[in-house]
């Protein structure tokens, strides 16, 4: 969508992730709003899609900024000569802890009025996954526990689960389609979860960040719509391709097999789907704490896209990728029998 018209007078917002996964979300949802936009961009050499990215954010209005979240004096000096009001972290897992440095840069800078840190998951508070999930959410409770300390103003986005099939091994399954061949279904498959749109979590991320009723408040997402089951996903993709596939239990005990193998991010992804879908960590507890809202009763009127919709866009790409795959796969195996030729016959 094309970026709205900068407007000056909504409070500057720095987004630190800009790059990654979730954070392009916020920022594409930050310059529709109209509000003055900074990224900040490692000085570092950027691969050829991350300077694409930033590109495209630039030509849409945003300000690059160059910086690291984890140098409390660069951070502090770029808050307060852009007079940012809102910072936003969607850093990724390895470097959640880097964010206690930003916390004490904010807390040095009185104009920025909330900060949101990368939670983006869960209620690590409540949720209790096996390692190495453990390991992260202690890391995002120590954040939290700064934020506190420092009294910075906050809003934690929980935003559930990201619309699309959840592969245990996969840390990014929005940009996969789900399966063609048959479903990993999760125990026996009824243990429901929230499924939101990137984009919907970009969108609605930036209605709190000035909303009084979500200051120094956790935000649930929980929408009706996308309370859903392993077992109704598939059908849902069953219907949506118009066959049916085979479905493969996917035991409790593989789960935390695969979880114990401690292998970075994949072991990490294996346990919070541990979490999700044998305990049914996002729907055991009613959000009616005094510091948590939903962000459905906030927000009554905005609409969700829904898991129907995000299955149709996978649908769409699903015949021209099959297509792409089968020639690059034939071209692979053809050039790498033709490179290991010669080493079979030594
Ligand atoms: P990514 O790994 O995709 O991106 C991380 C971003 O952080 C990159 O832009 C990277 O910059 C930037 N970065 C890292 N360290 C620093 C630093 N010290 N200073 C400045 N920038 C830095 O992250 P994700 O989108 O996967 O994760 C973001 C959050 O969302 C996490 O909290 C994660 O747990 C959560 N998440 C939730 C999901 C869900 O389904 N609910 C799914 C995925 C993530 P560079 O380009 O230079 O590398």
């Amino acid at each position: 969508l094309p970026a709205a018209a900068i407007n000056e007078s909504k409070g500057r917002t720095l987004v630190a992730g800009a790059t990654g996964f979730i954070g392009r979300f916020i920022v594409e949802a930050s310059l529709e709003s109209g509000r003055p936009t900074f990224i900040l961009v490692r000085a570092e050499p950027t691969c050829p899609s991350k300077a694409k990215i930033i590109n495209g954010f630039k030509e849409k209005g945003a300000i690059i900024v160059e910086g690291m979240i984890n140098k409390k004096e660069c951070m502090e000096k770029i808050l307060k000569e852009k007079e940012i009001e809102v910072v936003i972290s969607a850093v990724g897992g390895d470097n959640i802890l880097d964010q206690i440095s930003l916390v004490e840069a904010i807390a040095a800078v009185p104009t920025v009025k909330r900060f949101l840190a990368s939670e983006f998951g869960h209620d690590v508070d409540r949720a209790n996954p096996v390692e190495p999930g453990l390991t992260m959410y202690m890391e995002k409770r120590a954040v939290r526990r700064a934020i506190e300390e420092a009294r910075v103003p906050y809003t934690h986005i929980c935003c559930n689960s990201i619309a699309s099939w959840p592969y245990y091994d996969n840390t990014h399954p929005s940009e996969v389609t789900p399966p063609m061949d048959r479903f990993q279904i999760y125990g026996d498959g009824t243990v429901k979860a929230y499924f939101v749109a990137g984009s919907d979590i970009g969108k609605l991320t930036m209605k709190t960040v000035d909303d009084p009723r979500t200051l120094n408040k956790i935000v649930h997402f929980r929408p009706p719509c996308n309370y859903l089951n392993m077992n109704q996903l598939a059908s849902l993709w069953e219907k949506k391709i118009g066959r049916t596939l085979p479905r493969v239990t996917v035991t409790e005990a593989d789960l935390l097999a695969a979880a114990a193998e401690n292998r970075i991010p994949e072991s990490i992804v294996a346990a919070f789907t541990h979490d999700i879908f044998i305990k049914g960590c996002q729907a055991d507890f009613s959000v009616e704490g005094p510091n948590e809202v939903e962000m459905e009763h906030i927000y009554p009127d905005e609409p969700y896209k829904t898991m129907e919709e995000c299955f149709d866009d996978f649908a769409v790409r699903v015949p021209t990728q099959f297509k792409v795959e089968n020639e690059a796969d034939k071209k692979y195996r053809k050039d790498a029998t033709a490179e290991a030729t010669p080493a079979l016959e030594i």
